[in-house]
């Protein structure tokens, strides 16, 4: 299966000139989650993960599921002011301004093995962010993943781990 045939390309969401790519349409077809599941599974298993971690808030809609069929635990990477109790966040740059993420102090036991999901990876500036946040807190970051890549912009090369991606836009 193709899972591009899934994935539709809204142009000028959320503004003009980025086209965004939806995997709503991915998620709602049976058949096409099942298949990126399991294709998001076999590599990220190659890690040996103890816990995913997803990012806010599509990555929660892959790492969740994901972290169930691996037999791993997941925290979420979120918004900042979302997340209950102690926190610890990361401010990073984007292409205007800056942005945001939290985690629970205590999510991750020192040591533990973490894949950090989302859907896209597009700059990387928000998949860095996420591993430097779980590196400040104790774990060891194993790998990336997303079900896309936009190879044109590099995001790759931002991040220190190895990056695993379902299907490529250049
Ligand atoms: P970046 O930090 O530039 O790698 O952006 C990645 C984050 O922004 C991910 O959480 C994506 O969900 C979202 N994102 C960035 N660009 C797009 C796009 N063209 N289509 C859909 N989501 C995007």
């Amino acid at each position: 299966m193709d899972l591009k045939d899934h994935i539709r390309g809204i142009p000028d969401f959320p503004k003009p000139g980025i086209l965004f790519y939806d995997i709503s349409t991915l998620l709602r077809d049976a058949d096409a989650w099942q298949v990126a599941m399991g294709r998001m599974a076999n590599r990220v298993r190659a890690y040996h993960p103890t816990v995913l971690a997803g990012v806010e808030s599509r990555g929660f809609l892959l790492a969740a599921p994901l972290a169930l069929k691996l037999g791993c635990g997941f925290v979420m990477l979120r918004k900042p002011g979302k997340l209950p109790g102690a926190t610890v966040g990361l401010d990073y740059a984007l292409e205007y301004g800056t942005d945001r993420i939290e985690i629970q102090a205590d999510a991750v036991e020192p040591g533990a093995r973490v894949v950090v999901v989302d859907d896209l990876l597009a700059t990387g500036g928000t998949m860095a962010a996420g591993i430097k946040l779980l590196q400040n807190v104790g774990a060891e970051v194993a790998a990336a993943a997303a079900v896309i890549e936009l190879t044109f912009l590099h995001g790759r090369d931002k991040l220190d781990v190895p990056v695993e991606t379902l299907v490529q836009y250049d």
